[in-house]
């Protein structure tokens, strides 16, 4: 083996794929006061109790580096439920846990995220672009404010990814600061051990 590809450590990271689970939580809440006649929550409401609808909670995607396996993230969505801030009055609450992909980033809510194992810019980027072609999506790389709704035939929802001129990180550490050039290396993303594009 040349030095040239021992030294080079771009392919076994550009390579990682982690299991990605979807959580979430649902349970029958009060409909409230001035939206008793509205149909979006007419349509959800309870079988018997007409005055409660389902409402969805914490409805999202986690990546993990190791399987933990499903009873794990069951466990884990109990306990944040358990210990959420604002505790909410509901009944017939409802934990789903589904294993759904296997993969190098993991969307949020127009965001998606991977693992920092030391990846350059340049390879997060790349890394990011050959993620989307697996899931195949047509990415535009000019701007084009229809490209989103024209290429939406993929049956993967990317929440604008596919749009080369929205991928963003923060200009600083500052969770807070100016939306820039990605990927994002903020703290927050740093707490996490994760890299963003925030799109
Ligand atoms: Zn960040």
């Amino acid at each position: 083996m040349d030095m040239q590809k021992q030294n080079n450590t771009v392919a076994d990271k550009t390579l990682q794929k982690y299991p990605i689970y979807s959580r979430s939580v649902s349970c029958y809440e009060k409909i409230p006061e001035d939206k008793l006649n509205d149909e979006w929550y007419i349509g959800r409401s309870h079988p018997e109790h007409e005055e409660y609808f389902l409402n969805y909670h914490m409805y999202y995607n986690q990546m993990y580096r190791e399987d933990p396996g499903e009873e794990f993230v069951l466990q884990e969505l109990k306990e944040v439920w358990a210990n959420r801030q604002k505790p909410i009055d509901c009944f017939d609450v409802k934990f789903e846990v589904k294993k759904i992909d296997e993969e190098e980033w993991c969307l949020t809510w127009f965001a998606h995220y991977t693992f920092d194992i030391g990846q350059s810019d340049e390879e997060v980027l790349r890394s990011f672009e050959d993620f989307l072609l697996r899931k195949k999506i047509h990415i535009s790389y000019g701007y084009d404010p229809y490209s989103s709704i024209l290429n939406d035939d993929s049956g993967y929802c990317a929440m604008g990814a596919e749009d080369r001129w929205r991928w963003k990180g923060r200009k600083t550490a500052d969770c807070n600061s100016e939306l820039v050039d990605p990927p994002c290396r903020c703290n927050g993303c740093k707490e996490r051990g994760i890299i963003t594009i925030q799109h």
